[in-house]
């Protein structure tokens, strides 16, 4: 598409955005067959391909909705905002001395990097990253997924954020570089619990279950100052400035400087086609469709995006 349209950093015009998403709906659906699902998991491989939702919440609380957008699915790699927000809830700033804050410009699970630097993972959005985050979460809970599935549900308000532990079983037993990349981090010194436990964690907040809906209601503190509607419990506001600057910089594997380019918002998708991304200020949206490209992000989900910051003008720049 072209994107060289002036005039972005608009204010949302709500009246417009039920037309805007079923015209984007009808757009992006042509490009099914483009993409091809995820089938290093077992559990992604049986999803229909030919799926789409996508769903809006304004920082009024208005929600918009389109497509699939109440079909749950394995969140995979959007667990990695939830459980960093988790994590930096729990020991702050001290998760930056074992995890960085750049790009890694390789693939999501890829070992180069980390022996070369020493056993710090680029970003906490790369496997390395988020296994070390994992074993932040784990070594400071008794029970690891049932925090984050409670972190995840307080977010949403929707106690059905639950492990489907029939998809983490069967990462568990295919993960093998996920494996690799925690015992490379225990050999290294940065992963300080035991490595199967730590594995655990992170292959149950993978398989984590929402849907659309769920995203934006979850994320909801990231366009809000940190504050959440749905959210219970004592909590510390959200760190969102931090956590939208590594969103834009690090959300969508190796492919993530043309989303920025395309779409201009922050945003973490995952291997099952959802990417959830965020107006700051303004609204939250997510997309599920689970054909993706090569680098392993949503092909049609991508492409809804780019079109809404295009039709509405709202990219942040
Ligand atoms: N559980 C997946 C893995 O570790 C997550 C990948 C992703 O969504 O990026 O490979």
């Amino acid at each position: 598409m072209n994107n060289c349209l002036p005039h972005n950093n608009q204010p949302l015009d709500t009246e417009t955005l039920p037309s805007v998403l079923a015209r984007i709906h009808e757009e992006v659906v042509t490009e099914y067959g483009k993409g091809k699902v995820a089938d290093y998991i077992p559990a992604l491989q049986q999803v229909d391909p030919k799926q789409f939702g996508m769903a809006l919440r304004t920082v009024d609380g208005e929600e918009f909705y389109v497509g699939q957008a109440e079909t749950n699915f394995s969140i995979q790699s959007v667990s990695k905002l939830f459980a960093l927000m988790l994590a930096l809830e729990i020991v702050g700033d001290d998760v930056w001395r074992r995890v960085g804050r750049e790009p890694s410009g390789m693939r999501f699970n890829s070992l180069l990097l980390l022996e070369s630097e020493g056993g710090i993972p680029r970003n906490p959005f790369i496997n390395a990253g988020a296994i070390v985050i994992s074993d932040i979460i784990a070594t400071h809970s008794s029970i690891p997924s049932k925090r984050i599935e409670d972190f995840i549900a307080s977010l949403s308000g929707n106690k059905n954020n639950r492990v489907d532990s029939k998809v983490a079983a069967g990462e568990k037993a295919t993960g093998f570089l996920n494996t690799a990349i925690a015992n490379l981090l225990k050999a290294m010194g940065n992963l300080h619990g035991d490595v199967d436990h730590t594995l655990e964690c992170y292959f149950k907040q993978c398989a984590i279950t929402m849907n659309c809906i769920d995203l934006v209601r979850a994320t909801e503190c990231l366009a809000n100052r940190g504050n959440s509607t749905f959210q219970t419990g004592e909590h510390k506001p959200v760190a969102d400035k931090r956590i939208n600057s590594l969103m834009l910089m690090c959300g969508l594997y190796d492919a993530v400087g043309n989303f920025a380019y395309n779409v201009g918002l922050p945003a973490k998708s995952g291997v099952s086609g959802g990417i959830v991304a965020v107006a700051p200020g303004q609204y939250t949206v997510s997309v599920w469709s689970p054909e993706l490209d090569h680098y392993g992000n949503s092909v049609l989900g991508q492409l809804a995006l780019e079109k809404l910051t295009i039709y509405t003008k709202t990219s942040i720049f």
